[in-house]
């Protein structure tokens, strides 16, 4: 069990596989993020990052979270609509290069999320947006000053743009060390967010990765307190 926040799953894409074209492994269809939402909140509620850090242990068991990491247009084309006729809180956490840009995966290139759609998304109280960086590089690889850089600027870049606070921060590559993770607070971010990580604090959260290969099932082993101690195992 995290010790400072409810779970938090992190999903990527969400579209029909015959428009996919970034990581397949990432991306889950509209039918099945549809059904992992429906199992979250038969079991559990879905609630706000805030909310998921403020929790008193007590609680966290029976919460969680949802955020998305990159920022492609598929959040907005497909996810949200989903989000939105669900209720369910979500955290976006934009990369500020690609926005409005398309990206280059393996397979091809992707849309991002533009700046309209991510401000018609941010008209929703439930939706939060984040930073993932300036360009989704690895910060660790950075020159400390150049990561330092695209902690701070994406935040302040993200604010001017969206015109909200921008109190999250998620590590490009999950990757972050120990200049990274004090440049975030030093930044003015409340939390920052890898994937799988030593969860020291509030700025090495992790969170449970999630793939098109997790049905309900191996969704509900995941958000168990036995994953982490198992995922060592692994
Ligand atoms: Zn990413």
């Amino acid at each position: 069990m995290n010790a400072f926040t409810a779970p938090i799953l992190l999903y990527h894409s969400v579209c029909p596989d015959r428009d996919f074209r970034a990581s397949a492994r990432l991306n889950l269809t509209p039918e099945g993020f549809r059904a992992h939402l429906a199992h979250l909140k038969r079991r559990l509620s879905i609630v706000s990052l805030e909310r998921a850090l403020a929790a008193p242990s007590a609680v966290r068991p029976r919460a969680v979270a949802v955020t998305f990491d990159d920022g492609y247009g598929d959040t907005f084309r497909w996810a949200w609509p989903i989000l939105r006729a669900t209720r369910t809180p979500a955290t976006v956490f934009l990369t500020v290069s690609q926005v409005g840009r398309e990206w280059e995966t393996p397979r091809g290139r992707y849309p991002g999320i533009s700046w309209a759609e991510a401000a018609e998304m941010g008209r929703d109280p439930l939706v939060e947006f984040g930073s993932h960086g300036l360009s989704h590089r690895n910060l660790p690889a950075l020159a400390p000053g150049e990561a330092a850089r695209e902690i701070a600027l994406s935040k302040a870049l993200l604010e001017e743009k969206l015109g909200r606070a921008v109190r999250y921060f998620s590590y490009p590559h999950g990757a972050w060390n120990a200049a990274n993770k004090a440049a975030v607070a030093a930044a003015g971010y409340q939390a920052a967010f890898s994937v799988i990580s030593r969860n020291e604090d509030r700025f090495s959260l992790r969170r449970v990765l999630v793939s098109r290969y997790d049905g309900v099932f191996r969704l509900r082993l995941k958000l168990s307190p036995l994953y982490w101690p198992l995922r060592r195992l692994w």
